[in-house]
């Protein structure tokens, strides 16, 4: 851990959690707790504020629009209960929401969402104080017709991007993983996030996109302004809240020595992950955009171990189509052969909803809801439509099948059932489609463990998802920061779960890798493969320190001290082990 130096006080640090490396400096652009691209500025002219009124009256009439043609295509039965729709029509023209909003645009001179925004966080006040029931019921209909007019400004801004400033450091309360890929990413030099933690979806595909961020920074939004200057230490997790010259120099110096390091390692991350006493742990990459692709490539990964495919939806405003997703997965299978992909069905559910339709619901206790295979068991059109178009896909190249979450043996039969009957159907169309397809199942879920022999007998691999296993073992949201403190990779219940899987995985001649976060940390990745772990696989980034420790490294040292480790009955103590394994002989990657 490196420390901000001891000239810069204490007072002027914050400190989160890190995600991905490198540092940033740069000016803040703060940006809305929950809609990203929308952006609050300053109206300098009159003429900005007739523009801003116009922009306003026009996305009234728009979302008004949308609601009576949502209303036409309700189903007669459904027609008579359209009540939500009247109600939202009149907030639409409420003179309470629109005259509030167009006298924060003319007096306080700022655009139309942000003043939307504000006029709805006022009568929200007003209305939660109210003790009618039914008033605090129409609550959630203001804040949905607020939402609803912002969106539908934003449908209509062709280049918001244009509205940060090169080299921003984005700062907001929250953000979802869909939202993360609308932001200008070429403009962005960092982000950071008040709430969340370093592996929710968020975090990976901020990671996914390369950018430095420092997450679950509690109490940022209250300590910054628009503009200020910040340093953000993503390695670290470290925020320097308006730096002097001294700290920026000496960040500045950070960053060079970071990247120097790093191009040393790139260089040599084309070899072969092979310890020192000769045994070759494959190494590969985690993709969550297709855009990652050629990235994950040059760093050296010998193949793609989880390409998590929900991405693809969360990014689209529908559902995406057979043709879209087949089209998708081809350019992948094919741009990788002849190295392995291993695609991953959808992990639709908990923090990861559909941005347009809000599929699958938001829901309380959102991790223990409708998820992954779950979800896509109940909804099987949604399903086949993804099994058609990766079956079609396993024809340009070396592809493998994962099921996400699988907790039970019925839903490994159900989904080989709809495999074959999809198989049939497509080859009966005269598509082609691979000899033998092999399926692996993730184990992520405890229940999991528990029956692994079982259910190894059904797979042709084993892939550990070590984010959720910690969260359902542990029975810690993996969202939340307040028990990120508590979210241990090194607590014995799961290193001993890890080490069940991987002996059992083994006793019936399977390959067993790990995709969670732990496979991409020098610490964890040490214990994995000393367990007996084959493959790991990790965001691109990692993939070069992780080879070059593995090059460094002996694999029967590893062994004895994952042995060691086992013995144990503490975080804190098997942490301390590895760290005084690595402090001896790899400083550098701790
Ligand atoms: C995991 O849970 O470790 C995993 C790799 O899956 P995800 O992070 O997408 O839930
Ligand atoms: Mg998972």
């Amino acid at each position: 851990m490196i420390l901000p130096p001891p000239f810069v006080p204490d007072s002027s640090v914050l400190r989160g959690s890190g995600v991905g490396q490198g540092v940033a400096i740069g000016p803040v652009h703060l940006i809305n707790a929950s809609i990203v691209r929308y952006q609050r500025y300053k109206l300098t002219s009159p003429e900005m504020v007739e523009k801003e009124l116009r922009r306003l009256h026009q996305a009234r009439e728009r979302t008004a629009a949308k609601i009576n043609s949502a209303r036409e295509v309700l189903p007669e039965e459904l027609k008579s209960q359209g009540g939500i729709f009247e109600a939202h029509l009149l907030l639409l023209y409420d003179p309470i929401l629109i005259n509030t909003t167009e006298n924060k645009i003319i007096e306080d001179k700022i655009n139309a969402e942000a003043a939307i925004t504000s006029s709805v966080r006022r009568i929200a006040t007003v209305m939660s104080g109210i003790e009618d029931p039914y008033i605090k019921s129409r609550l959630n209909d203001v804040e949905m017709v607020g939402q609803a007019l912002v969106d539908s400004m934003q449908e209509h801004t062709t280049d918001d991007s244009v509205l940060f400033q090169e080299g921003c450091v984005v700062v907001c309360r929250d953000i979802s993983p869909s939202e993360v890929t609308s932001l200008p990413i070429k403009r962005i030099a960092a982000l950071i996030c008040e709430q969340g933690s370093q592996t929710s979806h968020t975090s990976i595909v901020i990671q996914a996109m390369g950018i430095p961020a420092v997450v679950g920074a509690t109490g940022i939004l209250s300590r910054l302004e628009q503009g200020d200057s910040v340093i953000v230490d993503a390695r670290e997790g470290h925020i320097i809240l308006s730096p002097d010259q001294d700290a920026v120099k000496f960040y500045q110096g950070r960053l060079r020595s970071e990247e120097s390091f790093k191009v040393e390692i790139v260089r040599s991350s084309h070899l072969p992950a092979r310890t020192l006493d000769d045994h070759k742990i494959d190494v590969f990459g985690n993709v969550e955009l297709v855009e990652e692709l050629p990235a994950i490539m040059s760093y050296g990964a010998e193949g793609i171990g989880l390409y998590r495919t929900e991405y693809l939806y969360l990014t689209s405003k529908r559902f995406p189509s057979e043709e879209e997703l087949f089209e998708v997965y081809r350019r992948v299978v094919a741009s990788a052969a002849p190295r392995p992909v291993i695609i991953r069905t959808l992990d639709l559910g908990a923090d990861k909803i559909l941005a347009a339709s809000g599929t699958p619901q938001a829901q309380q206790n959102q991790a223990l809801g409708l998820r992954a295979i779950r979800y896509c068991l109940k909804n099987l059109d949604i399903f086949r439509t993804q099994l058609r178009a990766i079956l079609r896909a396993s024809a340009f190249g070396q592809l493998r099948l994962m099921l996400p979450m699988i907790s039970s043996l019925e839903e490994i039969w159900k989904t080989k059932r709809l495999l074959a009957e999809t198989t049939e159907e497509l080859r009966l169309e005269g598509k082609t489609v691979a000899e033998k397809l092999p399926l692996g199942i993730m184990v992520e879920v405890p229940a999991a463990v528990v029956l692994v022999e079982e259910l190894a007998r059904e797979a042709d691999f084993l892939s550990i998802g070590t984010n959720d296993l910690i969260q359902y073992t542990l029975a810690l949201d993996r969202t939340n920061p307040d028990v990120t403190d508590l979210y241990q990779p090194y607590h014995p219940s799961i290193l001993r779960m890890i080490k069940t899987v991987i002996d059992a995985g083994r006793a019936r001649g399977l390959s067993v890798s790990v995709c969670g976060d732990m496979a991409a940390s020098p610490k964890s990745a040490t214990i994995l493969v000393g367990f007996g772990a084959d493959m790991l696989s990790m965001p691109s980034a990692s993939i070069p320190v992780i080879k070059r420790l593995m090059r460094m490294s002996s694999y029967s040292d590893m062994v004895n001290l994952s042995n060691e480790v086992l013995d144990v009955n503490t975080s804190e103590a098997s942490l301390a082990l590895i760290e005084s394994h690595l402090r001896g002989r790899f400083r550098e990657f701790l």
